[in-house]
């Protein structure tokens, strides 16, 4: 069998290795990268980021003609009708130019690019399953990703018991969509159906949605979620269900130990997302996995054998492009020498919900756990003449500071476009900035970016401006 050389070999095109890749070759590695499935992107282009807000873009346009142009004096006369089939093929055309777009990266940087499932022969050689040629190495990146977990009582059949996969492809509007778990993509997709006309029902085991969230914030989610109609079933376990072809029944448990029935013809199991690493061969080189099968590596990124780095969903962390996308970055200018910085604590969470959150830093629970004395301003959306412009009236802006220094420890976003609004927290707490600093900078009028400078105020000196 014939064997190419590469200085580096990237393993999986999602956003962590595919930008690890180009940042390889700008830095004049001969890079390679290889991809499992035709089309580079990984999850976040193909099945997960992209194809999820296309489709939460599109039921946002319907909702609006829906239930808000007539507030604007926009008269539709004649049937208001959706074509779901349109709908999904727009998705599938906005996943395909996305993807080419990759395609073209690859070779405006001269990155090889092999299609086919890599799988290690010795430490700087893997094979890809269908290719004739292996490909040897000097570094090698896993950058494999993550699949959607189950729960062990289910059989998921893909066509009734779905993932977040089959979710984002299904050939008709659910009358009953059931999703189990209430966490961030559960309640994206939740909300694209609900404004479909499907009954959603969102049954989460905790005591309330996106625990990871800070709680005002989760409240603020919650409430907004269900004057739209989408059904919470929250503290209650599901342990049981049962595609019958045509219908699915899930049995919960709530609180006090009683037992709920739901019957529905699709159910949605969003429980989060486990590293994959099937089929790499890692036990034959000696790289070795943590007790949640991450790849355990080391602040290099360098996992139990040298030359081998991994980032991205595969290894611990939050689950979300931008944080793959930053490792990408760093393994690359490592491995040329250079000291990158990556400050976990910065990485923004984002939910595309309408409204949107977002949020950097941390939780007030976190903080208060941690015994840190600080101070919390918040403003709410509704007061500014943006939001009543618009008729996006929910939501608010929560900074959080630290009592004393005034430095800016969480930054809390519900509102809309907060997954834009959310990178001036970023900015502020990178350059650590207080609540001073930020009541102090001109903010335009009339944008929703006044609820923040209106938050620092309260935090600073509970004198807000507007109300
Ligand atoms: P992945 O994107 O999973 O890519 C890994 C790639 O490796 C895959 O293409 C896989 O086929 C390939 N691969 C695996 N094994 C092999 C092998 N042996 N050989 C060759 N190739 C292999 N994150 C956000 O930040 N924002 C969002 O809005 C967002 N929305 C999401 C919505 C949904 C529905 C889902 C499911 C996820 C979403 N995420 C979002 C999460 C985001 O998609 C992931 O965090 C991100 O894709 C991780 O990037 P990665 O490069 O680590 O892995």
């Amino acid at each position: 069998m014939k064997s190419k050389k590469f200085d580096v070999v990237v393993i999986g095109s999602g956003p962590g290795g595919y930008v690890c890749a180009i940042r390889l070759a700008q830095l004049g590695f001969k890079t390679a990268i290889v991809e499992k499935y035709n089309s580079l992107g990984g999850t976040c282009l193909n099945v997960g980021c992209i194809p999820s807000k296309s489709l939460l873009d599109s039921s946002h346009h319907y909702d609006d003609i829906l239930n808000n142009a007539k507030k604007h004096g926009i008269e539709i006369n004649g049937e208001v009708s959706l074509d779901f089939k349109k709908m999904i093929n727009r998705k599938d055309d906005v996943v395909s130019q996305t993807v080419k777009g990759i395609d073209f990266l690859m070779s405006k940087n001269q990155i090889s690019v092999f299609n086919g499932k890599a799988s290690f022969l010795e430490k700087n050689l893997i094979s890809i399953e269908g290719c004739y040629e292996t490909l040897s190495f000097d570094k090698c990146i896993i950058a494999t990703g993550s699949k959607p977990v189950n729960l062990p009582f289910i059989n998921l059949d893909k066509k009734r018991i779905i993932t977040s996969t089959e979710a984002l492809s299904l050939k008709e509007i659910p009358k009953h969509l059931i999703i189990i778990g209430g966490g961030v993509i559960g309640l994206e997709l939740g909300q694209v159906y609900n404004r479909l006309g499907s009954k959603v029902s969102v049954i989460e085991y905790s005591d309330r949605i996106t625990p990871f969230m800070d709680k005002d914030v989760s409240r603020e989610l919650n409430k907004v979620l269900k004057k739209e109609g989408i059904n919470f079933y929250l503290s209650h376990q599901v342990f049981q269900v049962k595609s019958n072809k045509k219908t699915v029944s899930v049995i919960a448990k709530n609180k006090k130990d009683e037992v709920i029935s739901f019957d529905s013809d699709y159910c949605l199991v969003s429980v989060g997302r486990k590293p994959y690493t099937e089929g790499l061969n890692l036990e034959k080189i000696g790289v070795e996995l943590d007790s949640k099968g991450r790849i355990n590596i080391n602040e290099r990124f360098e996992t139990s054998i040298e030359g081998i780095y991994a980032i991205g969903d595969v290894v611990r962390g939050t689950m979300l492009a931008h944080k793959a996308e930053e490792e990408g970055i760093a393994v690359a200018e490592l491995i040329s020498g250079q000291k990158p910085h990556i400050n976990y604590n910065l990485i923004p969470n984002v939910i595309y919900t309408w409204p949107e959150v977002a949020s950097v830093g941390k939780s007030q629970e976190q903080l208060e756990n941690e015994k840190i004395e600080i101070k919390v301003g918040k403003f709410p959306m509704r007061a500014l003449g943006r939001s009543r412009a618009s008729g996006d009236l929910d939501g608010f802006v929560k900074i959080i500071a630290d009592k004393k220094s005034d430095e800016i420890l969480g930054f809390h976003i519900i509102g809309a476009r907060a997954a834009d609004l959310i990178i001036e927290g970023v900015t502020a707490m990178e350059f650590r900035a207080s609540c001073e600093d930020i009541s102090m900078m001109s903010h335009p009028h009339p944008t929703y970016s006044e609820a923040i400078k209106e938050a620092a105020l309260s935090a600073l000196e509970n004198r807000p401006l507007h109300i």
